[in-house]
């Protein structure tokens, strides 16, 4: 499963308890846009190449102090192909070695990113002594956009009608030929690294932030508190009381992900109304402890949102939730 980025986690959670200034707002109107352009090739992927396609999805590297990010390798026959996807819109133009958008010369170049991709690939594959061949794909997925290359280069552009085209011609033809197994992924996995997170959280931001927990269908911050679980007073969703503490502990550790867990911070997020005693009871089930010794208990921050922190959890949740909807 192709994760959101931490920024994008972080900016979906914001928006749900402030208002967001015009920036963040672009910003994570930009960034799901992105998403779902990243998520639409996954899926058109799997669907033409053929089941055992050895495949990564959204590597972050880490070699001698570089960092890089790779949106996706697919391995088709013996090569490697080493994917970009970006949303660009309005007019691009690649003419004599510079990049144009809508008529004005680019700072950067659009190639930029994925040549040093490569090459930090291709510098790791020989260091393990690994011969396969990587191909640079760039993926334009967003309809709307107009790319024109004039120069030659060795980059495979397409545009996501001729990426499905394309992976389709390739599949077929290697399938004829058979692949070898090469242990490409093996070798990538001693350089994994977490996704790139910023220095700063949102611990000195001055905004007031709505506290409490959220009802996730509605938005609304006011329940009816029942035996195991808390009923929306707007909309009616029920949830159970175990899962919206979870749910709310993992909101608070997406906007501070630069902090540790500790009751203090997270009964102040609460707000009015919420039971530090079932806080604490929740902290100690469901959370790591860290300094054991120190006065100031605290829990390990893993700074993602519920789907993502507990995703090895749902079974356990989903139990919960039909607890909630019995007797109905
Ligand atoms: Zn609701």
């Amino acid at each position: 499963m192709r994760k959101k980025a931490p920024e994008l986690q972080y900016l979906e959670t914001l928006k749900t308890r402030t208002k967001l200034s015009y920036q963040e707002q672009q910003q994570l109107e930009a960034d799901q846009k992105g998403y779902r352009g990243e998520l639409t090739i996954d899926r058109l992927t799997k669907e033409i190449i053929v089941a055992q396609t050895p495949i990564i999805d959204d590597l972050n590297l880490q070699v001698d102090g570089q960092r890089v990010q790779l949106d996706k390798l697919v391995q088709i026959g013996n090569r490697l192909y080493l994917i970009d996807m970006k949303d660009y819109h309005g007019k691009y133009i690649f003419r004599k070695r510079t990049w144009y958008h809508n008529g004005k010369p680019l700072t950067h170049s659009i190639f930029s990113q994925i040549e040093r991709a490569h090459d930090i690939l291709a510098r790791i594959f020989m260091e393990h002594n690994l011969t396969i061949e990587i191909v640079k794909v760039i993926v334009f997925t967003d309809p709307s956009a107009v790319i024109e290359i004039e120069d030659q280069s060795e980059i495979v552009v397409k545009y996501l009608w001729e990426y499905c085209e394309w992976l389709q011609k390739l599949s077929q033809s290697a399938s004829k030929q058979g692949s070898g197994s090469l242990p490409w992924q093996q070798i990538l996995q001693k350089y994994r690294v977490a996704p790139y997170r910023p220095e700063t959280d949102l611990t000195l931001d001055s905004r007031q932030l709505w506290q409490g927990i959220r009802c996730p269908r509605c938005g609304n911050f006011w329940w009816i508190q029942k035996h195991y679980a808390l009923q929306c007073k707007k909309c009616g969703y029920c949830e159970a009381t175990e899962t919206a503490y979870v749910r709310t502990i993992c909101d608070y550790g997406t906007l501070y992900f630069r902090h540790n867990l500790q009751v203090g911070k997270l009964t102040e997020f609460l707000g009015k109304g919420y039971n530090k005693q079932y806080l604490r009871k929740i902290l100690a089930k469901h959370f790591v402890p860290l300094n054991l010794r120190s006065r100031q208990f605290s829990y390990q921050n893993q700074g993602e949102k519920f789907e993502y922190w507990f995703s090895n959890e749902s079974q356990y949740f989903n139990n919960l939730k039909r607890r909630t909807t019995w007797g109905k």
